[in-house]
């Protein structure tokens, strides 16, 4: 055991991209076991999510202290424990952050097995990476088989586990990746069935050679000009599970087109509607409205511009949000409204 624990401090909330400027190396004590689990830390897991923890807008979770080890999953051994549930030379998974050594009472610590697979792919593929590509899939995107499924940032850690699986149920899999090295790797060693370098290729283009049926299923896991592209070549009742929008973590201003962070954060689903299909509901609608307005539980409000002639403008004036509530144009005189004439 080294003397000292060797911590990276959160030192100050970076402004677009990150530097290391936002952290600071310190050297602590290492901490005695006292009535807790005391383990040192094999690996580390970093994650896009991070970006987002050293953020203070809001977000499904609280931001990252300043002051304190940056947060981070965490591999580790146990090397002293006063905890029956753990022995020295145990292995477990926790939240440890940025650190050498960490103890605690255990809460939260899950033991691993290492003759069972590799104590790495706890924080991979047999953890949160691989279960986000799990349920953001099967749960959200519905595959079926012989639908086209798209994964950005396929050669990542959760795309890559995506793709796959949406192999396996039968579909066509194409992903998206940012270097020709990683796409030869998606498609040659991952399986999928195309992989578009979203660098270099026109997305536009190279979206519909790759997805001739459309695309019924898009795992984003990157947002803005991909998750744009995807959007123009979807079909009827696609899916998109909006899993990461990693190309506006570092981007103080979101890049121009739907900001869709809030989808994510509210674990809101992306699902296009058009009212056409639903014109079954009319009689419904029409029986409850009108009995909310009888009882004044529904209020509105009407724009009126007079005159064809200014029709153009009272259309341009949407845009400008010169409106509150319904805007109209009064082409003729109303004969029901007496107080009008
Ligand atoms: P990855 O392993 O995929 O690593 C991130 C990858 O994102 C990079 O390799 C890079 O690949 C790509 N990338 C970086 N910047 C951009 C950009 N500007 N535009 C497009 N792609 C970019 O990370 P993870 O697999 O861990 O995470 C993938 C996504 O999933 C992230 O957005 C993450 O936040 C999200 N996530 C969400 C979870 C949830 O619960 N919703 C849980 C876990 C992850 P390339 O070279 O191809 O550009």
């Amino acid at each position: 055991m080294t003397e000292t624990n060797t911590q990276v401090i959160f030192s100050n909330r970076p402004e677009g991209a990150l530097s290391e400027s936002n952290f600071e190396i310190v050297q602590s004590a290492i901490p005695p076991a006292g009535d807790g689990v005391l383990r040192r830390t094999i690996y580390l897991s970093v994650d896009p999510y991070m970006r987002g923890r050293m953020s203070t807008v809001k977000s499904y979770a609280e931001p990252a202290k300043l002051g304190e080890p940056m947060v981070g999953q965490t591999v580790s051994e146990v090397l002293q424990s006063n905890n029956p549930r753990y022995r020295p030379g145990d292995f477990v998974v926790g939240n440890d952050g940025w650190q050498a050594y960490a103890v605690s009472e255990g809460k939260g610590l899950r033991k691993l097995d290492p003759a069972a697979a590799p104590i790495t792919t706890a924080l991979g593929v047999l953890g949160v990476p691989g279960l986000t590509a799990y349920v953001g899939l099967l749960d959200i995107g519905r595959p079926k088989e012989g639908e086209t499924v798209v994964v950005s940032a396929a050669a990542g850690a959760v795309g890559s586990i995506a793709g796959q699986i949406a192999k396996i149920k039968g579909c066509r899999a194409v992903g998206t990746a940012g270097s020709d090295e990683k796409c030869a790797f998606v498609e040659q060693e991952l399986g999928f069935d195309a992989c578009i370098n979203y660098k270099t290729d026109d997305l536009g283009a190279a979206l519909k050679a790759a997805c001739p049926r459309g695309i019924d299923v898009y795992f984003d896991n990157v947002g803005g000009a991909v998750l744009e592209a995807v959007l123009k070549r979807i079909n009827v009742h696609a899916r998109i599970p909006l899993i990461g929008l990693i190309s506006q973590y570092n981007v103080n201003k979101p890049s121009s087109g739907p900001n869709l962070g809030s989808l994510l954060v509210n674990r809101a689903l992306i699902q296009g509607m058009i009212i056409f299909d639903h014109f079954d509901r009319m009689p419904d609608f029409l029986r409850d409205m009108s009995q909310w307005l009888r009882e004044g539980r529904v209020h509105y409000r009407e724009d009126i511009i007079q005159g064809l002639e200014n029709a153009p403008r009272a259309l341009m004036g949407l845009f400008h949000g010169e409106n509150i509530g319904k805007r109209l144009v009064q082409v003729a005189p109303d004969p029901t409204r007496k107080e009008r004439r």
